[in-house]
């Protein structure tokens, strides 16, 4: 009998290929394949709608032999050279509308004609090319299925295959037919033994789901379409609750470490500057503001998400916990993305907190602190006296980039590290800052703005609680978004330009955007690329916009550069304006003297990659105009546009493309003109991803654990399997009680695996 962790090399499986399964597939064990689901099932009566396919695309489709031709060229003589005749089979299988032809050449012509006959039914896989108009499968796998009304004699095993109506179709390559993988796990399930069940009984008896063996044998065999469905909603399930189930036992195991108590101390650092600040709190910041206060007072460490709006006034708030931390004698670490990102909150802390962040100085408050910054590019001099303020502890504030991390900087007494901007950040560098608090942990919380739906939320961030601000600051100006057709129409282009121009002449300032800095070699082709890895913290340029393939013409232009559409502007329809550049290649010490020109008006507009995407803040910038919008993602341009609109005046923002009308890269161009709600966006964003992307880079090249949850589309089940999986954890924590759970938990959090809950 076989185990679900019996690997499939293993001879008495009688897998074939193993090798190709896991490598195309990442299937090892016998569990994983069977869990290599089919991605849809045939009927016969049913073919394949040939119409739907697709250049390129590996495909495996049912249908019916139209016509088969055997056709021969005699040899000939070609000028001197004699040429030997060839053969070739072509047959034609149809849907009964659409054709599609299948080409066999030279001696493996003959093979195929001896089963492939007219007027039979069969499945065919390859991949699918265009020739004289024509779809066709070049040398297609095949299989041809047991037809009742004229026998065949087929091998008996191939008709039991297909004695059920519905016929399954699996992922699979041009290394591995489905129908390959069809027979292993046919030939698996027939010798499986008992599988423990990860979902304990009681669950399933609430939610009425059939057990793990029966959903198994369902989804690969159904007898009909109810079978599938339920086999469905069981193993959703499954991946749903094992999940949570993990996560419920992370959070308490975080929550079983010691971390020193940092309550809040009345009359402190924390409540002079609460009575100094220049405006009230919002409902929604005061409330985060009091469970993060309860937080840090506990023994055992917070590990909490902010998410906010653009402009929600984060900062505000982790502020305030970091001068609760200070009164109590610890420090705090504020970790930000980019170098631009930390000495703006360095420059808007210090000026926040303003004597009270002066100790030492003759205008120091009673009980004033210091805010030591570190960078990559801290000169050595600053950077030792930052190093020892912060290890004696003068420096209760240290803000930076992962410069942070380095193993020099040593804190008194790290009591809470703030990461801004999250998504930019992987696991490693903050356990490394945790580290930086030997004995107990520090405490935790994480801020983006890139507003990350419950589902998700509950997923990826699984063992943090979340805090959302839903409201803007009052006082805060509508931003006006439109899309401005630059093909179709270049007067509209034309009048941005004025608009510009007219936002300056009334004092104010804007940025125009483009997807790539220019004149770097490489750089054309990454720009078009999405994604950026871990790694490149650093240098935000470039674009991610999703989905970039579909709507692409054939021949695209490279995406506008800073630098050329600078130059451009300068001498036409900006002449006369100040202009600054700004981008990731820029020496630091020039990207600080840039921000802060235009920080003081210095510049009248700024012509920037998305480096300004996060956290900049110049609240007299009014105007933003966006090239080539299309090239970025849908979170992207709403963060970008967030620049804007921060003061006193309505913000513009000018989304520029060439994207044809009724394009798909022109309706998410629409939809972000349409609505400033970032929830909204942000899921219209996840749902044009696939699902490996929203579990972010590390699942990237990976097999998702997920299969069959959708995170947008089950939230409830998602909820469901939360609640219940913390019930059975709290009670049984080591799950010595739940035996198939705790199995299926190592499963997931196999070395492949672990990285993937760790983004959290
Ligand atoms: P984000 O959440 O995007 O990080 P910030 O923390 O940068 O937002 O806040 C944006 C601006 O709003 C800052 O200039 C900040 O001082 C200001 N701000 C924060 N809270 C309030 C408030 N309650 N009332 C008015 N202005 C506020
Ligand atoms: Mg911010």
């Amino acid at each position: 009998m076989l185990q679900c962790v019996t690997t499939l090399r293993d001879p008495l499986v009688g897998v074939t290929k193993s090798d190709v399964l896991a490598q195309a597939f990442g299937l090892y064990t016998v569990g994983d394949l069977l869990r290599h689901y089919p991605r849809r099932y045939y009927t016969r009566g049913e073919p394949t709608d040939l119409a739907s396919l697709r250049e390129r695309d590996h495909v495996t489709v049912l249908a019916r032999v139209f016509s088969v031709n055997h056709i021969r060229t005699p040899n000939a003589q070609w000028g001197n050279a004699p040429r030997r005749g060839s053969q070739r089979l072509e047959v034609t299988v149809t849907d009964g509308y659409a054709r599609l032809t299948l080409v066999f050449f030279g001696k493996g012509a003959n093979a195929p004609a001896h089963q492939i006959r007219e007027g039979r039914l069969g499945l065919f896989a390859g991949t699918v090319t265009r020739f004289r108009h024509q779809w066709q499968l070049v040398h297609p796998e095949y299989e041809m299925l047991p037809d009742s009304s004229m026998d065949e004699g087929l091998a008996a095993e191939h008709a039991a295959d297909y004695a059920s109506e519905l016929i399954p179709v699996y992922p699979a390559s041009a290394k591995i037919s489905s129908w390959l993988i069809s027979r292993s796990i046919r030939k698996v399930l027939d010798r499986l033994d008992v599988v423990a069940d990860p979902l304990p009984e009681a669950v399933r008896d609430t939610y009425h789901l059939m057990g793990l063996h029966e959903a198994l044998e369902a989804i690969h065999r159904p007898r009909d379409r109810a079978d599938i469905n339920r086999a469905r909603d069981r193993l959703k399930w499954d991946e749903a609750f094992v999940m949570q189930a993990a996560l419920a036992q992370r959070r308490l195991a975080a929550a079983a470490m010691p971390a020193v108590p940092r309550p809040p101390e009345p009359g402190g650092l924390a409540d002079e500057f609460d009575r100094r600040l220049p405006f009230t709190l919002t409902a929604g910041q005061r409330e985060v503001g009091a469970v993060i206060a309860h937080d840090l007072s506990c023994a055992y460490p917070m590990n909490r998400l902010l998410q906010g709006e653009v402009g929600s006034g984060k900062t505000v708030v982790a502020l305030r916990a970091m001068l609760q931390v200070v009164d109590s004698g610890g420090q705090a670490a504020l970790l930000a993305p980019t170098e631009v990102l930390a000495q703006q909150h360095y420059r808007s802390i210090t000026a926040m907190l303003g004597p009270l962040a002066a100790s030492g100085q003759l205008d120091s408050a009673e009980r004033a602190t210091q805010v030591a910054l570190l960078t990559g590019s801290t000169k050595a001099k600053k950077r030792r006296s930052a190093l020892a303020d912060v290890f004696t502890g003068d420096a209760g504030i240290l803000v930076g980039t992962h410069a942070l991390l380095e193993d020099q900087v040593q804190f008194a007494d790290l009591g809470l590290v703030v990461i801004d901007e999250q998504h930019r950040f992987g696991v490693e560098q903050r356990d490394a800052l945790r580290e930086k608090a030997p004995g107990a942990r520090p405490h935790v919380l994480v801020m983006t703005a890139t507003p990350i739906p419950r589902t998700v939320a509950m997923t990826v961030f699984g063992d943090l609680e979340v805090s959302t601000l839903t409201e803007l600051p009052a006082g805060r100006s509508p931003i006006t978004t439109h899309v401005v057709p630059a093909a179709e129409r270049p007067r509209y282009l034309e009048r941005a330009w004025e608009r510009v121009q007219e936002e300056v002449a009334a004092g104010r300032q804007a940025y125009v955007v483009c997807p790539r800095i220019g004149d770097v070699p490489g750089e054309e082709e990454a720009a078009g690329k999405r994604g950026r890895s871990a790694d490149e913290v650093e240098d935000t340029d470039g674009a991610d916009a999703p989905g970039d393939d579909e709507d692409a013409p054939a021949e695209r232009r490279p995406p506008l550069a800073v630098l050329d559409v600078a130059a451009a502007l300068d001498d036409g329809p900006l002449a006369g304006l100040r202009l600054g550049i700004l981008h990731g290649r820029l020496h630091p010490e020039e990207k600080d003297r840039v921000m802060t020109a235009f920080k003081d008006g210095d510049l009248d507009v700024l012509v920037a990659t998305s480096v300004i995407e996060v956290g900049v803040d110049v609240p007299n910038a009014t105007a933003m105009v966006i090239m080539d919008a299309e090239r970025f993602g849908v979170s992207q341009l709403h963060q970008l546009r967030g620049r804007v609109g921060r003061g006193r005046h309505a913000g513009l923002c000018l989304l520029v493309t060439e994207a044809p009308p009724a394009s798909p890269a022109r309706d998410r161009l629409d939809a972000v003109a349409a609505t400033s709600d970032g929830f909204r966006l942000s899921r219209l964003d996840l749902e044009q991803r696939r699902e490996g992307d929203v579990l972010g880079a590390a699942q990237a090249g990976r097999q998702s654990s997920l299969k069959l949850l959708r995170l947008l589309h089950d939230e409830e089940l998602i909820a469901l399997a939360r609640q219940e999986a913390g019930a059975i954890v709290a009670g049984d924590p080591q799950l010595a009680e739940h035996r198939g759970l705790s199995a299926a938990i190592d499963t997931l959090l196999g070395p492949r695996r672990a990285e993937f809950l760790d983004k959290s």
